[in-house]
């Protein structure tokens, strides 16, 4: 534990307060990569084919990514990167929050939460998901967990091709009733249960969001999608056939106590029906970007900012877009993790880069994780390019 310490001590040090973190990439059996993810076209299979493709990168996670059987124990968990002289070692994010939470997140969050209590993360999926939800905290409390909100924002510059199906459904038709949910369940193993009839699909826009509370089914479309989200991993399928692929009833019921697995009352009941049959769901969903200044004296002082994802109490991000040659100080109240999505440069004392092409198992300079005394004495962050912008995603947990 001592040595961990120091090398904690080392990397902040370092990094004057703000951390580096190796890229953490994450397999799913159940989806086809759709390859916006950098990383080089040889390596999408590095964990083993059985394993599936590679179409997630978690970001400032302590979260482990639920993977079923044979999978690694630090698999979606990030580590913080030293560099010391020629000595390179990592330290679990998770080990280092929990060695020296209260210097790295402050005091407040510590008593309060407990951790880092959020992550984020990209999917990148050449098809559409099941349309599924995850449970609120009284649903995930029956089964040891928290409830679960998250939201979605799509980078334009992770977004020059869409996939297969750049749509979501969420939630369900005005006037659905519950037993025509109900019937989509018994359905389950007759064909396709027709629980997308229910619903309807939005067109997905690169640069915009939306904000998905616990409780709202949705199916999520093929865009590179940026996924900020409570550090939780509860859900609940309700969709049997994707893309003419079976999926199992356990995965509708695998975060449900056992005496209610086959009860489709407690099942319907995991639907938060006022959210899900909003008649407005679209005005009350979908995020623009909103600038956190007036956009006119951000422009002149070089750069902009923008709320990317908003509305939750459990998280919020921003993007940060610095002027080819500028640089701007910015101040936050909160620790938070970063991930730069276009150009280079300096932040505070560490070099930053967006890369081309990224090896599996190779460290990159694109994720930063800044520590909370740091965030709130400000960070300069420089653009070195003399024709491109520096485009940075900041993710930020409660009460940031
Ligand atoms: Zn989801």
């Amino acid at each position: 534990m001592d040595n961990q310490r120091k090398l904690i001590k080392t990397a902040m040090d370092k990094g004057n307060g703000v951390f580096r973190l190796f890229p953490t990439w994450v397999p799913r059996t159940f989806c086809v990569p759709g390859k916006r993810l950098k990383l080089h076209p040889d390596d999408y299979y590095s964990l083993g084919a059985h394993r599936g493709g590679i179409d997630e990168r978690w970001f400032a996670s302590t979260v482990n990514a639920d993977n079923g059987p044979g999978t690694p124990e630090d698999e979606g968990l990030s580590y913080i990167f030293i560099e010391d002289g020629s000595q390179k070692e990592k330290v679990l994010l998770k080990e280092t929050i929990e060695l020296m939470g209260e210097t790295i997140l402050g005091k407040k969050v510590m008593d309060k939460h407990g951790g880092w209590a959020m992550f984020s993360k990209y999917f990148d999926n050449m098809q559409p998901l099941f349309h599924h939800l995850h449970q609120d905290d009284e649903g995930a409390a029956l089964v040891g967990s928290k409830g679960k909100p998250e939201a979605y924002y799509f980078p334009r510059q992770l977004n020059n091709h869409s996939g297969w199906f750049p749509l979501t459904f969420f939630g369900l038709n005005p006037g659905t009733t519950k037993d025509d949910v109900k019937r989509c369940l018994l359905d389950w193993d007759k064909g396709d249960n027709g629980i997308l009839y229910l619903s309807r699909a939005y067109k997905l826009k690169p640069g915009t969001g939306w904000d998905v509370p616990p409780g709202v089914l949705h199916a999520p479309g093929s865009l590179l999608t940026y996924e900020p989200q409570r550090a939780s991993d509860v859900f609940a399928v309700f969709q049997n056939l994707v893309w003419e692929q079976v999926m199992p009833r356990e995965l509708l019921v695998k975060d449900v106590p056992p005496e209610h697995k086959n009860d489709l009352d407690y099942l319907i009941g995991l639907i938060d029906w006022d959210l899900n049959l909003d008649p407005d769901f679209y005005n009350s969903r979908f995020h623009e970007p909103k600038p956190v200044k007036p956009l006119k004296e951000m422009k002149e002082s070089g750069y902009e900012e923008y709320w990317i994802v908003y509305g939750s109490e459990y998280f919020s991000a921003k993007e940060l877009t610095v002027y080819p040659g500028r640089s701007v100080k910015i101040k936050e109240d909160a620790a938070y993790g970063l991930i730069a999505i276009q150009g280079h440069g300096k932040f505070g004392a560490l070099d930053i880069e967006s890369p081309d092409l990224i090896r599996f198992g190779q460290m990159t300079d694109d994720e930063l994780f800044v520590t909370v005394s740091t965030a709130r004495d400000g960070v300069e962050v420089r653009n070195d390019s003399a024709v491109e912008d520096l485009v940075i995603l900041k993710h930020f947990g409660p009460d940031a």
